[in-house]
């Protein structure tokens, strides 16, 4: 689960942090008595949305008086931000942060990530912060440190002289990344966080570390210790197919291509997407129906694969293990009787009661494709869609 960049802030300011305070908007009629509230000359007007690279798309605006915040914020509230991260359709701001302006002398990158390769939290840092950090790593890989933090000793000051040293920090500023990053190694810890990214990170004229971006994902397995962090969830910013299917139990992950994929199993799934794309398709999503599937998932399944405008077809790939190949078929009949399925659907049974799911298959009338093989479902689908 994601969190807008003001709640971030919030999180932040309840471990000590210091970072500057600021306003959220939800309504134009709120602007107004919100900029009163500060008495800073220069006001940054922020937009809320789950996704970075606002700055470059106008979602962040630096106003130096009280008459341009209003004006930035009365524009930004209700538009439609198109970001580097947003997709071509962008998202809709409908919520505004506004904060004073800090004054900057350097921008720095700080994240802390699970590093599933040493097992470790691992404190990500750049001296080239406020960019795309994808493409410092990139072209310039030298630039980017690393600091693993062991779990049994936790954040040690060591760890703060390697990171104020890597990020060549102006000695006022020095001992300042070692406390800011034993309270974010708290903070990551205690409330089950998957990733924390300050980009940017700045060093002020006076040598003081502030966060000025705050991005924070949690653990959704571990999200039903911490009621305080579910409230925070705002669904409009969530795929609507994705809470469909979160309802069903169903594991589904919206992709950019046209092909639909109902599997069971996540390996199987993974699999599945490659076998589309090594014949030259893109799927429309990741779904696993999960080992013991009954009809009725089977039926949202296709329901939320459908609802989706870029699906030209649908590729059913069905293992029998636990689960049976007939449940799965006659949960694909129901559901074609229920909606109209107006794209080629080419299914793939194995396993239990293979026989019987064609069989339930081919009784139905339907204009499917089965067929037996990976490769066979793959090439089938993809030519479907390409036709
Ligand atoms: P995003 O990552 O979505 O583009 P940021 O919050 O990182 O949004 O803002 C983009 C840039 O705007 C920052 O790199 C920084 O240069 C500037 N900025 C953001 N907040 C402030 C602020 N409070 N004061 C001064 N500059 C700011
Ligand atoms: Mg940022």
């Amino acid at each position: 689960m994601n969190i807008h960049e003001h709640q971030a802030k919030d999180l932040l300011r309840q471990y000590g942090i210091n970072i500057p305070e600021g306003k959220v908007i939800f309504n134009t009629n709120e602007i107004e008595l919100a900029i009163a509230s500060f008495n800073a000359p220069v006001l940054v007007v922020k937009a809320q949305i789950h996704a970075g690279g606002r700055g470059k798309g106008g979602g962040v605006e630096v106003s130096k008086t009280p008459a341009d915040a209003n004006t930035y914020a009365q524009a930004m509230l209700g538009m439609n931000l198109v970001t580097k991260q947003t997709g071509a359709s962008g998202k809709r701001v409908q919520r505004v942060y506004i904060e004073p302006g800090v004054n900057i002398k350097k921008e720095l990158y700080l994240s802390f990530v699970i590093d599933r390769e040493t097992s470790n939290i691992t404190i990500i840092a750049s001296t080239e912060g406020g960019m795309d950090i994808e493409e410092v790593a990139e072209k310039h890989p030298d630039k980017i440190i690393k600091v693993p933090i062991n779990p049994v000793t936790g954040f040690q000051p060591f760890h703060g002289r390697r990171l104020a040293k890597g990020l060549k920090l102006p000695l006022n500023a020095k001992d300042g990344i070692g406390s800011l990053c034993q309270k974010l190694f708290r903070l990551f810890v205690e409330k089950d966080l998957a990733m924390l990214e300050i980009n940017p990170l700045v060093i002020t004229s006076d040598d003081a570390l502030i966060p000025l971006d705050a991005k924070i994902s949690f653990d959704d397995n571990a999200l039903f210790r911490h009621p305080d962090i579910q409230a925070l969830r705002d669904l409009t910013e969530e795929d609507p197919k994705e809470i469909a299917a979160s309802k069903f139990d169903l594991n589904y992950v919206s992709l950019d291509g046209n092909i639909g994929c109902m599997v069971n199993g996540a390996g199987l799934a993974m699999a599945t997407m490659d076998i589309i794309k090594l014949h030259g398709g893109e799927p429309a999503n990741f779904l696993d129906v999960g080992g013991g599937a009954t009809k009725e998932k089977v039926q949202a399944a296709f329901k939320i694969i459908l609802s989706d405008p870029a699906v030209r077809g649908i590729l059913v790939n069905i293992f029998g293990g636990i689960m049976r190949c007939d449940v799965i078929a006659q949960g694909i009949v129901d559901a074609a009787h229920e909606m109209e399925i107006h794209v080629p659907v080419v299914v793939r049974l194995q396993g239990t009661n293979v026989d019987l799911g064609k069989d339930i298959l081919t009784r139905s009338n339907l204009n499917l494709h089965t067929v037996d093989s990976l490769t066979d479902a793959a090439t089938t689908i993809v030519n479907a869609v390409k036709g």
